[in-house]
């Protein structure tokens, strides 16, 4: 409670006024953001990501060469930003944008502990790309879609591309306030909760306010069902299309269950809302604060959406309340997503399915991989993998196991008192692999830092504890 009310007083502040024109894949947005500077001495520059400017060029879209066929079934259109106004303070000022960047100079440089309100007015072109951003037959993904500050840390500023392996994002947590103008037969799933719906014209306004949430993502189509149930404080909701009910039932059953769990197993989510919602996605998932997104393909007979549900719920805790650097270090999110995963196996259905799900979903994939194919270490930046295959055998397999033989040596109590450690020390912002170490150290008195690098940083799985 303390935390978040002293990050809240810092925070970056999104007001939207958001007007969607479906027919045109069209956006048209009216954007404040107050930023506080809490870093430095004086900030002269200001940087923030411009995320559908990757979807321009079909050369250059943020997806491997090789699934760029699936990625756009429809044929490519592109995608992209276009900012008609900046303020500073209610004056205008020049800005510079290189493709996903976008530079502000200030001409009053902002002073520590001073506040400043920027105003934009944009256009977002919405690509017919079935990934993070786009539309396919059922949905329209609006995920990475605004301007959004960029991360100023110990580094300095942030400035990274959107890279076409891994999730390319690193932010901080702030407040949002969006207001939604659509078509009344349009469904939004958002994150933060809906203050108020209302009519304006032949339009509906949907309202949505968040708790200190580090993305704000929006999912929106004419012919989704909706169910809903609680989890303790938590609504949850499952969207789905109309002819997928079994399976948008599933999906809320196993939400439900993951978010019990996790909340008594690490730490207690504090929103109010949790989406999952089934998207014309060809990815698998992707977690946003209060909303995943689950291709729709995983809607039918089969084992894989209840852990494709599990591993992105696993997010809000690994990812959403304890961000991390998913450019630079990957693995802190997605191994914990997997071996959280593998916890929520054991724990509802044994032992043995357990150990099970983890050869199949992890260990074997890993030693089939590495038949023809020299796996690299870890710890990489998202610009060192070369596919998702290189990516997914590291990040996900490799680092799953690593906190496998970690739960082997040091208990899996231990490591669970560890976690909630990390949890409650990270809650709310970014944490790095020595924030991670810090954590083990600090349940055990024994220093693990060697264990973890030597994980890391190696090409090969490192020899399993007996
Ligand atoms: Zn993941």
């Amino acid at each position: 409670q303390k935390i978040s009310q002293n990050i809240m007083k810092t925070c970056p502040r999104y007001e939207m006024d958001v007007t969607f024109h479906p027919e045109e894949k069209k956006i048209d947005v009216f954007q404040t953001i107050e930023i506080t500077n809490d870093k430095e001495k004086e900030l002269k520059e200001l940087y923030f990501h411009l995320y559908p400017n990757a979807f321009k060029t079909f050369d250059q879209v943020p997806f491997p060469r090789g699934e760029r066929e699936r990625a756009y079934p429809e044929g490519f259109a592109p995608g992209y930003i276009t900012l008609k106004k900046l303020l500073v303070e209610s004056r205008q000022i020049n800005f510079e944008i290189d493709d996903t960047l976008l530079k502000i100079i200030l001409e009053e440089p902002l002073k520590l502990g001073k506040k400043q309100v920027l105003t934009f007015e944009y256009e977002v072109v919405i690509p017919p790309s079935h990934g993070r951003f786009g539309c396919g037959q059922n949905t329209f993904n609006i995920a990475n879609w605004y301007p959004i500050l960029a991360v100023y840390d110990e580094k300095g500023w942030h400035k990274d591309p959107y890279y076409s392996v891994g999730d390319p994002f690193y932010s901080e947590v702030g407040l949002y306030e969006v207001h939604i103008k659509a078509p009344k037969d349009y469904t939004i799933a958002a994150s933060g909760s809906l203050q108020k719906k209302y009519e304006e014209g032949d339009q509906d306004v949907w309202s949505f306010n968040t708790g200190l949430v580090r993305d704000f993502a929006w999912i929106t189509g004419t012919s989704l069902d909706v169910k809903e149930v609680s989890a303790g404080k938590t609504r949850i909701t499952s969207y789905y299309p109309k002819d997928k009910e079994v399976y948008g039932m599933q999906a809320l059953d196993h939400a439900q269950n993951a978010l019990f769990f996790f909340n008594d197993y690490f730490g207690q989510y504090p929103y109010d809302e949790y989406c999952v919602v089934a998207s014309d996605f060809y990815i698998g998932g992707m977690e946003y604060p209060n909303l995943v997104i689950i291709g729709v393909d995983f809607y039918s007979a089969g084992e894989f959406l209840e852990y494709v549900v599990v591993h992105e719920t696993a997010h809000q805790w690994w990812y959403g309340l304890v961000g991390n650097n998913q450019i630079e270090e990957a693995w802190l999110d997605e191994a914990l997503a997997e071996y959280s995963t593998l916890l929520y196996y054991e724990y509802f259905y044994g032992r043995k399915t357990g150990q099970k799900v983890y050869e199949e979903a992890i260990f074997n994939p890993y030693k089939l991989y590495e038949v023809s194919n020299t796996p690299g270490p870890i710890l990489r930046p998202l610009s060192d993998f070369t596919d998702w295959k290189d990516y997914s055998a590291a990040v996900y397999y490799k680092g799953a196991i690593m906190l496998m033989d970690l739960e082997g040596r040091m208990g899996k109590g231990k490591l669970q008192e560890a976690l909630c450690y990390y949890f409650k020390k990270s809650l709310y912002k970014n944490a790095t692999t020595a924030d991670f170490i810090k954590a083990l150290n600090h349940v055990t008195g024994v220093d693990w830092t060697d264990y973890i690098y030597n994980w890391l940083e190696c090409n090969e799985i490192l020899e399993k504890v007996a």
